[in-house]
């Protein structure tokens, strides 16, 4: 791994204290523990697209191995033939190269390692810490007792070991319906922690695997391969999120009778952010139900769905960086998220303008048939990206929301007999309002005073707004569509009685409209980000076609639900 894999913190990333995982390899480094080696993993599970709770992982397992000067493996943790798929493992591969991490030639996949897996258990069971069990599922949960009633020993619980080899033996070549046997570790059935009573350790499931094809009808648990795993490519600091911090007794024995490499679990807690959901099972029924597109549907909180909305990966690992690490569970507010990306963009996005929900105006004393240039800037925080030529005409686009016909008091923006400066243009002042029979505006009359352009004498003359417009005759229409959060409540999954989160989805988290552009998006493409001047960020949608641009837009220029409890436009 490089440094140019990271943003470039410079002093400010030194001086900040340590957070108390880096604390732990601190000390882990000075006791010369594993050499002084630090070698991290991110582990997905194949089953789902990876989102910004991922994001956090990826970037707290890589940053750590980049500070430690360590490595770290991407790890495929599948185990599981039911749930994965091909799919799923490619867009991880691009979600984490596109979040700017290279795990080099170190790839791995937990099903890489059934074999020894296998090995491993036929050793526990010749160690007398194994035995195949031939209680239903049913059966089992109901001798495992509760976390205050000690659990029942299973009958098969004191099988010699012979006979556990040979059943476990059959279970790999076949010869058992699932469900009719499991391999389980024989730990103790009276623990207070109810993991260490007898978990399973193998379960045989008839399913076609997409690595291993149908080599195997037996499968780890996720309790007995992940820590395993581990182990095999000797990561030193196995970081994961606090559910397993009660997982951790039963890795360690395992790691104990095995007499492996002791990888060394720490817990943090996972990111939960507000107005979000993160759980990969809820996801995949949005996705299912057609409640969203996809999995990279704008709206999703994956990261192909942020990349698409038009988040950067600078901003998405700012905003890991920036939330830090915690050891107790917490929320984290969407908004510091939209903040972040807002941040980036407002470095790198190239401004245009653009009229969402246009009123025609026309300047009834300019002439008919003229238009000329009016200077603007690319974008204010690079001046090195020099200017750009917008046209401007007698008839122009603005926006109805800066017309109002009776104002109330702190209504700056045009009404008639008030002026306005045109953004990088003139100041017009409103004549004559013009409706249809419905009693709709349909046109506003100015007349404009041809000295304020820039560079003309009363260029400096001050009015109290400025708005944004687009030239009628020169309008690019483009297809934009405006998102807002995907759910309703802060906690999604907080729902009435009998209903589920589903029925706090956002009925108008996607409107469509057409918008009206100025030059500079004609030669634009998928992913291109641009500043729609004072409405927000907008990036180009992968569905656009030459002639048919769509914008999605990725975030407001300001926290509208911040301000007014709801979303506007
Ligand atoms: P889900 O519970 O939704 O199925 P998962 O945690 O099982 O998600 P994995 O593919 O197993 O998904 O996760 C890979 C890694 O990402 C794990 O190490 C896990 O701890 C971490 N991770 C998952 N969700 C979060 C989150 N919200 N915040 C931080 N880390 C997370
Ligand atoms: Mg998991």
């Amino acid at each position: 791994m490089t440094n140019g894999n990271f943003p470039d913190k410079g002093k400010k990333e030194e001086e900040r204290s340590l957070n108390f995982i880096e604390q732990i390899i601190t000390e882990d480094i000075k006791s010369g523990k594993n050499e002084g080696r630090v070698h991290t993993r991110f582990p997905p599970e194949p089953n789902g697209y990876l989102h910004i709770g991922h994001a956090k992982s990826i970037c707290l397992n890589y940053g750590l191995a980049n500070k430690f000067k360590g490595l770290y493996n991407l790890r495929f943790d599948d185990t599981n033939p039911l749930t994965e798929e091909v799919e799923y493992v490619d867009s991880i591969m691009e979600d984490v190269r596109w979040l700017g991490f290279d795990w080099e030639d170190r790839l791995y996949y937990a099903s890489d390692y059934f074999e020894q897996l296998c090995q491993w258990a036929e050793k526990l069971i010749m160690k007398g810490k194994a035995y195949v069990c031939e209680l239903s599922s049913e059966e089992i949960a109901a001798h495992k007792g509760s976390p205050t009633r000690p659990g029942k020993d299973s009958p098969f619980r004191n099988r010699p070991v012979d006979e556990n080899l040979d059943q476990f033996r059959r279970m790999r070549k076949g010869e058992f319906k699932e469900g009719e046997k499991v391999l389980r570790a024989k730990i103790d059935m009276s623990s207070p922690n109810m993991h260490m009573r007898d978990p399973i350790v193998y379960r045989i499931i008839h399913a076609h695997h997409h690595r291993t094809g149908d080599k195997w009808c037996i499968y780890p648990t996720y309790d007995y391969a992940h820590g395993q795993s581990d182990s095999i490519e000797e990561i030193t600091h196995s970081i994961c999120t606090l559910e397993f911090e009660v997982h951790r007794p039963l890795y360690d024995w395992f790691i104990r009778e095995l007499e492996i490499f002791p990888s060394r679990q720490i817990e943090f807690a996972r990111l939960n952010l507000s107005y979000t959901i993160m759980s990969k099972r809820k996801l995949l029924q949005l996705v299912r139900e057609g409640h969203v597109s996809g999995w990279t549907d704008p709206r999703m909180p994956t990261i192909s769905g942020l990349r698409r909305r038009g988040y950067t990966p600078e901003s998405i690992r700012f905003f890991a960086d920036r939330i830090g690490v915690a050891k107790r569970d917490n929320v984290i507010d969407v908004a510091l998220l939209e903040h972040s990306v807002r941040e980036d963009l407002n470095k790198i996005a190239t401004r245009v303008m653009a009229v969402l929900h246009p009123v025609k105006l026309v300047i009834t004393n300019y002439p008919e048939d003229k238009s000329e240039e009016v200077d603007a800037v690319v974008n204010p925080e690079m001046p090195e990206l020099g200017r750009r030529k917008v046209p401007f005409s007698r008839e122009i686009l603005i926006e109805k929301d800066d017309f109002m016909e009776d104002p109330p008091k702190k209504f700056f923006r045009l009404a008639p007999g008030r002026e306005v400066r045109l953004k990088y243009a003139y100041i017009i002042k409103c004549e004559e309002v013009v409706k249809n029979d419905a009693g709709e505006i349909t046109e506003i009359r100015c007349t404009y005073d041809p000295l304020t352009r820039s560079g003309l004498p009363d260029a400096n003359r001050k009015v109290k707004s400025t708005i944004h417009w687009v030239s009628a005759p020169h309008a690019n229409e483009v297809e934009v569509r405006l998102f807002d959060r995907l759910f309703l409540k802060e906690d999604p999954d907080e729902a009435e009685e009998g209903k589920d989160f589903k029925s706090n989805l956002n009925p108008d988290s996607l409107k469509v409209t057409k918008g009206h552009v100025s030059s500079g998006i004609e030669n634009a493409s998928p992913l291109d980000k641009f500043q729609f001047e004072r409405l927000g960020y907008f990036c180009v949608d992968e569905d656009s076609t030459p002639g048919r641009l769509i914008f999605n837009r990725t975030v407001t220029l300001r926290d509208a639900w911040a301000r007014m409890g709801k979303n506007q436009l």
